[in-house]
C-alpha cells in the first residue's frame, strides 16, 4: 500500500457526496486563480477588493447554506467544505463569506418578513449588496447582552443611538444587521447605509486579518422606518444564534488556514538543505510535521463529523464551541510551529505562513473567544456557569 496523501492522511475524501467535492473544487479553483495571486499584495495593503464579493456569489458561496430567494441552499458540510477551502486562502475571504451569509443573511432568512427577505436577500446571494453584523461595542465584546446601543419608539419610527465596534465588512456594507435594546429586550435592526444619522469609520493599524474591512459603527438618532425590525425574534437568543451558524464555519475554515501552513511548511522541509541534508530529514522538524499532521486530521475530522450532526439537525451549540475551541486554538499552533521550520523565510510575505498565523489571532478572538468557549463546555459539563 502506498503512504496516504499528506494533506487528507484519513481520507476523508472518500467520506464526501459528489457534489460536495464538486463544491470544494470549485472553491479551491477559485482560490488558486483568484486569491493565491493576489493575496499577499492585498494583506500587505490592507484591502479585499468589493469585486470579490460578485464573484463569490457568482459561485452561489454566499448564504450557500440558506434555501430560496437566490440562496444555494447546500448541505451543511458543503458550506463547511467552502470556508475550508476559502480560508486556506486567507481568513479574509473566508470571514467575508461568513458575515455574509451566517450573520447577515441568516438572521434576515430566519427572522425577517416576507417582503425583508425579498428586497434583502436575493441581492445579497448575488454579491449585489454586502451585509455586516453589529453586535460588538467598545466596552462590550465578551459580554454583549451588556449593550448600549438603543431603539426607542418615536411615532411609528425607530430611533437608533449607539457604536458598535470591530465589525467586519462595516465600511462597504450596503446594510447593516444591528442588534439594540429596545423596551422589548434586544432586537435587530435592518439599516441601509447611507441612512441619516449612520456613519462607520475603518479601523487602520490591523496586524491581522488585513484583507479584511473592518470598521466601527456609528448611530445618532438614526432614525428608520417602524418595518426597519426583525419580526421574529427577541432577546440575545437573535445574535447568538446567528453566532453559532458563523461559529460553525470557523470550525471548517480554521482548518483550511492549518492545512495551508502545514502544505508550505512540509515543502519547504523537503527542499531546505542545512548540514548537507533537507531540514524535513531532521527528527525534530519530522516531530513538528507528525505533531501538525495528527492536529490536522483530527481536526478536519472534527469539523466533518460536526457538519453531519448539523445536517442532520441535531447540534447543540455546546458541540459548536467545542470545534470553534479546538480547531483555531490548533491551527495557531500549527502555524506557529510552520512558521519555524520556514525559519527567516516565515517572517516574509513571500509564504503564506505568518500571514495565515496573523489572520487565526483574530480568529482566536471573534465569534465568542478561547476563554468564552471554555466557560460554556464548563457550565456544560459541571452545571455552574462561570462568566461573572
Ligand atoms: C478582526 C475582527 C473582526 C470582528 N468582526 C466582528 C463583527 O463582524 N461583528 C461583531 O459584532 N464583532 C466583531 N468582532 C468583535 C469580536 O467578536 C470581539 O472582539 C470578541 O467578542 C471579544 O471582545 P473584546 O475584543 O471586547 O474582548 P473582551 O471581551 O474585552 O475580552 C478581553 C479578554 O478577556 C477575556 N474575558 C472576557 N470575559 C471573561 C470571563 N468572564 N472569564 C475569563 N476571561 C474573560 C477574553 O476571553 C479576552 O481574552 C471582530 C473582532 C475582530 C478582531
Amino acid at each position: 500500500m502506498t503512504p496516504p496523501n499528506a494533506l487528507d492522511f484519513l481520507d476523508l475524501d472518500h467520506l464526501l457526496s459528489e457534489e460536495e467535492r464538486l463544491i470544494r473544487d470549485t472553491t479551491r479553483g477559485f482560490v488558486a486563480d483568484r486569491i493565491l495571486p493576489e493575496i499577499a499584495g492585498w494583506f500587505e495593503r490592507g484591502e479585499l477588493p468589493r469585486e470579490l464579493a460578485k464573484e463569490l456569489g457568482d459561485l452561489g458561496l454566499l448564504g450557500m447554506h440558506l434555501e430560496g430567494y437566490g440562496c444555494a441552499g447546500t448541505n451543511a458540510v458543503s458550506y463547511g467544505l467552502a470556508c475550508l477551502e476559502l480560508e486556506a486562502g486567507d481568513s479574509g475571504a473566508r470571514s467575508f463569506v461568513s458575515v455574509q451569509g451566517s450573520l447577515a443573511m441568516y438572521p434576515i432568512w430566519k427572522y425577517g418578513s416576507e417582503a425583508q427577505k425579498r428586497r434583502w436577500l436575493p441581492p445579497m446571494a448575488a454579491g449585489e449588496v454586502v451585509g455586516c453584523f453589529g453586535l460588538t461595542e467598545p466596552d462590550f465584546g465578551s459580554n454583549p447582552a451588556g449593550m448600549r446601543t438603543s431603539a426607542r419608539r418615536h411615532g411609528g419610527d425607530w430611533v437608533l443611538n449607539g457604536t458598535k465596534m470591530w465589525i467586519t465588512n462595516g465600511g462597504i456594507a450596503d446594510v447593516a444587521v444591528v442588534w439594540a435594546r429596545t423596551d422589548d429586550g434586544v432586537r435587530g435592526f435592518l439599516v441601509p447605509a447611507g441612512t441619516p444619522g449612520f456613519s462607520t469609520r475603518d479601523i487602520g493599524r490591523k496586524l491581522s486579518l488585513r484583507a479584511s474591512v473592518t470598521s466601527e459603527l456609528v448611530l445618532e438618532d438614526c432614525r428608520l422606518p417602524g418595518d426597519a425590525v426583525l419580526p421574529e425574534v427577541r432577546g440575545m437568543r437573535g445574535p447568538l444564534s446567528c453566532l453559532d451558524e458563523a461559529r460553525f464555519g470557523i470550525i471548517w475554515g480554521s482548518m483550511g488556514a492549518a492545512r495551508a501552513c502545514f502544505q508550505s511548511a512540509l515543502a519547504y522541509a523537503t527542499t531546505r538543505v542545512q548540514f548537507d541534508r533537507p531540514i524535513g530529514g531532521f527528527q525534530l522538524t519530522q516531530q513538528k510535521l507528525a505533531d501538525m499532521l495528527v492536529e490536522l486530521s483530527k481536526g478536519t475530522l472534527l469539523a466533518l463529523h460536526l457538519g453531519r450532526m448539523k445536517d442532520e439537525g441535531r447540534l447543540a451549540p455546546e458541540q459548536v464551541s467545542l470545534g470553534k475551541l479546538n480547531n483555531v486554538r490548533e491551527a495557531l499552533a500549527i502555524a506557529r510551529a510552520a512558521r519555524t521550520i520556514l525559519g527567516a523565510n516565515g517572517v516574509t510575505l513571500e509564504y503564506p505562513v505568518i500571514r495565515h498565523a496573523n489572520n487565526l489571532e483574530s480568529v482566536l478572538t471573534y465569534e465568542g473567544t478561547s476563554e468564552v468557549h471554555s466557560l460554556i463546555l464548563g457550565q456544560a459539563v459541571t452545571g455552574l456557569a462561570a462568566f461573572t
